[in-house]
């Protein structure tokens, strides 16, 4: 064949190699009737672009499912990374992120959203006495309470232990509220695990953003109500106040403060006498703690205790006014006439029983100092030892058996029962100042007070009463048989040259007149 008459059918497969090259993969060639050689390079070329074509299409789809996979994956992940793995909730990256979102929209006009912080009362106290499962089952169920109490357009967020939170996008404070009084209403009822009845109630604070504010600034507000929901008495709501962040302010400003006052010997003891109520000897003195701060004077304990307590500082405090009393109370033993049975009485936060090393510390102190440990008497509230937790028990026995008294403070103000009492290794018990209030007018009072008293040394246990102020008072309770007693009426609390003074002038205190 010449040059000139070449077979036409080259030029096309030629072209059709062109195209297959170019990815045209559905390119296909028509065979001629020739049926010759050149028909079977056509039908090679058209079954290799069959073949190809097949090839490329699995490729294609096998991309597609990877890539379908991958997906899959990243959205696995982000929900991972957007949800906390106890409750399934939302946790704090999705809501900052939801309410970055709501924040926008109010901005571009829609209504503010509302972040409501919800903060358990006392979940610390399921996890110690019945362990970290019971725990976590307790916060699954509020999970599933506070999902019960919002629409699907809403944001229930886990952010950490027992803190919680409720995003409405776009509400006004009327809903947000109904939304907070829905949730401490579901979260009021009891949470039954297995035997148990658990109650779980929470403090709520609510904020209604506004729209130029930021997702950080939001939640703090929300968290300060609820802060101050905390601390005016737990279960209850809270709408953000300005003047809240700024008592918030102090109070951070004061924990710093009280930090270096503990070091740098701004707390000061007073001593208040506990006296027999028959002869008015002075049986011996509780120690009480205030603070000489030097710019707003003398602070009372109870300002000041239950913030060392939330900032860690109780330890050092209470070990400080151990130490310090103690040595006074060693320098008055080797100073004046004192009685054998003389006691120091010093008041102990909850928190120090936990400390497994109390025991040793208060061993070698009054080994170091010379003071009988019958002379010491550690004052514990209530409310401290009705958890009852493994630590604490082995703190009291030990205290118990090295020979210190123990004496139940407050009383009258919390759980316990005359029965629970009996199982502690108690010896005292420090009948609260409350149940005084009114004794001398209120009917039916003293019957009340002496029906106390009573269930007290059925079980085996001694009564003293604080917050005497007045001769009637001091009298009524001698009379029901009350043996020993502290207040106002004998004397206030007094600095230590004063105590010393007082317990150098007379065993028996002289009572003059009546405390205002
Ligand atoms: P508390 O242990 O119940 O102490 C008795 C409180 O009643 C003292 O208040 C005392 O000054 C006051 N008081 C005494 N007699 C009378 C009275 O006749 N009438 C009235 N109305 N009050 C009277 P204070 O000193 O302000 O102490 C308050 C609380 O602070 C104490 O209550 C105690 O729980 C705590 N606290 C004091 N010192 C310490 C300490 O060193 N460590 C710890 N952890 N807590 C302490
Ligand atoms: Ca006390
Ligand atoms: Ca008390």
């Amino acid at each position: 064949m010449s040059a000139d008459n070449k077979d036409p059918r080259l030029a096309v497969l030629v072209d059709s190699i062109v195209r297959l090259s170019r990815g045209e993969l559905s390119s296909r060639i028509e065979p001629s009737s020739a049926r010759d050689e050149v028909d079977a390079v056509i039908t090679g070329v058209n079954l290799l672009a069959e073949e190809l074509e097949q090839v490329y299409d699995q490729f294609e789809r096998r991309v597609e499912s990877r890539t379908a996979m991958l997906r899959q994956a990243h959205l696995d992940l982000m929900k991972m990374a957007m949800s906390d793995a106890l409750t399934g909730l939302a946790n704090r990256v999705a809501l900052m992120d939801g309410i970055e979102t709501a924040l926008a929209g109010a901005q571009a006009g829609a209504l503010p959203p509302a972040l409501i912080l919800l903060d358990l009362d006392s979940f610390k106290t399921v996890n110690d006495r019945f362990g970290h499962d019971a725990g976590d089952r307790v916060l699954q169920e509020v999970a599933a309470r506070l999902n019960g109490v919002v629409r699907e357009s809403d944001m229930v967020a886990r952010l950490g232990g027992d803190e919680f939170a409720i995003l409405l996008p776009e509400v006004t404070m009327d809903v947000a509220m109904q939304v907070a009084r829905r949730a401490l209403q579901v979260l009021g009822e009891q949470i039954q695990l297995d035997h148990l009845y658990i109650h779980s109630r929470a403090s709520i604070g609510v904020r209604l953003g506004d729209p130029g504010q930021n997702a950080d600034a939001l939640l703090l507000d929300a968290d300060t109500a609820m802060y101050a929901a905390k601390r005016e008495g737990r279960s209850i709501i809270k709408v953000f106040e300005p003047l809240m962040l700024y008592t918030r302010q102090l109070r951070s400003q004061m924990a710093t403060e009280l930090r270096g006052a503990i070091t740098s010997n701004e707390l000061v003891l007073h001593y208040q006498p506990v006296v027999e109520l028959a002869t008015n000897r002075v049986l011996g003195v509780e120690v009480l703690v205030r603070w000489q701060h030097p710019v707003r004077g003398l602070i009372p304990p109870d300002t000041f205790i239950p913030l060392a307590e939330e900032i860690g500082a109780i330890h050092d405090l209470d070990r400080w006014v151990m130490l310090t009393s103690l040595r006074q109370l060693a320098e008055w033993r080797r100073t004046l006439p004192l009685d054998d049975d003389f006691q120091l009485r010093v008041n102990l936060s909850a928190v120090e029983l936990k400390q497994l090393d109390l025991v040793d510390h208060v061993r070698s102190l009054l080994r170091d100092l010379g003071v009988p440990a019958q002379c010491l008497v550690i004052e514990i509230t209530e409310t401290a030892i009705v958890t009852r937790g493994e630590v604490e028990m082995y703190s009291l026995l030990s205290l118990q058996k090295l020979g210190v008294g123990i004496e139940i403070d407050d009383f009258g103000t919390g759980y316990s029962s005359i029965s629970y009492l009996r199982e502690l290794p108690v010896s005292m018990v420090k009948v609260d100042r409350s149940l005084l209030v009114d004794l001398d007018h209120r009917p039916g009072q003293l019957e009340f007070v002496a029906a106390i008293l009573q269930l007290i040394r059925a079980a085996g246990l001694e009564a003293v009463f604080e917050g005497i102020e007045t001769k009637e008072q001091a009298d009524q309770l001698r009379e029901l048989g009350c043996a020993s007693g502290q207040g106002y009426y004998f004397s206030r609390p007094l600095p230590a040259p004063a105590a010393t003074e007082l317990l150098t002038a007379s065993k028996f205190l002289k009572v003059t007149v009546d405390a205002p």
